[in-house]
């Protein structure tokens, strides 16, 4: 897909970001370019951990095989990256998942106040080993859209897994919870969550690929924090198939907003 990116500012948001919202490339040829490249970007990120894991094979079978220390260093090596290959599939069965249908049935009433609550503390302790404090705010009473309880745990999954990775060691991360009679990004009542770093941020000029599946700010440091580049990808597909929008903030040197909207159910 390519992004209508849109230079907006929203209500409540500051000026200079970008709104993302989707509309596909309906050109055959450019479709068939990017099935392409993504062939190719899968085959890499699958090909690195196992190359990996065959080089260490060898070398247990040979050189270190009398060398009980290498051997236990060689084997954890080895347990992290067969888990990175098991993220990477994962996540590519959930963006092929939601790729698949684009517009989503109407789905069930879902409360995403309490998911949020829910999220916070299944990644509580993610968090508390990273040195980061989570805030919740807003997410006291329920707040209801039509939607897949799954699918928008993921996106909540995604956006504070990133935050917490991402958002700098000892640094707050802030989940906020917003109602509101008409938001502007679709003209109706809605809810905005917004996931808030104070980490490093990155270069505005970054934020329309960002949702590109494998695009990464800074490639090393993504692999070595164990990222597929397929998070906001994932996100991306979530909250289009919701009929939302997904907006990105960032400055460079003072962190990051990522915001999902949604209409009120
Ligand atoms: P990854 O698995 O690499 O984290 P994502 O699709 O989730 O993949 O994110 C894509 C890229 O966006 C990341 O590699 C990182 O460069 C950047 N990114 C995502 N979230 C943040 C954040 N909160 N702060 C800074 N950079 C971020």
């Amino acid at each position: 897909s390519t992004y209508d990116v849109t230079a907006s500012p929203l209500e409540g948001v500051a000026a200079g970001g970008v709104v993302l919202s989707f509309a596909d490339i309906s050109d055959r040829e450019q479709a068939g370019q990017i099935r392409r490249d993504f062939v190719a970007n899968v085959s890499h990120e699958l090909k690195t951990p196992l190359t990996a894991l065959m080089g260490f094979i060898e070398t247990l079978r040979g050189p270190a095989r009398d060398d009980e220390a290498a051997r236990e260093r060689f084997l954890e090596i080895m347990a992290r990256e067969a888990e990175r290959m098991n993220r990477l599939v994962s996540d590519l069965l959930s963006l092929s998942r939601v790729e698949a249908e684009e517009r989503m049935r109407p789905g069930v009433r879902v409360d995403v106040a309490a998911l949020l609550r829910t999220s916070v503390q299944t990644l509580r302790s993610l968090a508390r080993d990273a040195a980061v404090e989570m805030t919740l705010e807003g997410a006291e009473d329920a707040a209801h859209v039509l939607g897949d309880e799954d699918q928008l745990t993921q996106v909540f999954h995604n956006l504070i897994e990133n935050g917490i990775k991402y958002g700098g060691s000892g640094g707050v991360l802030r989940l906020v919870l917003t109602r509101s009679e008409r938001e502007l990004a679709f003209r109706g009542p809605g809810v905005r969550i917004d996931v808030i770093d104070r980490g490093e941020g990155f270069d505005p000029v970054h934020i329309p690929r960002l949702t590109e599946r494998f695009y990464r700010v800074d490639n090393h440091r993504s692999r070595e924090m164990g990222g597929t580049g397929l998070g906001l990808a994932i996100v991306k597909h979530i909250v289009n198939r919701h009929r939302g929008r997904f907006r990105i903030d960032s400055v460079p040197g003072e962190g990051s907003t990522f915001s999902v909207m949604l209409p009120m159910a």
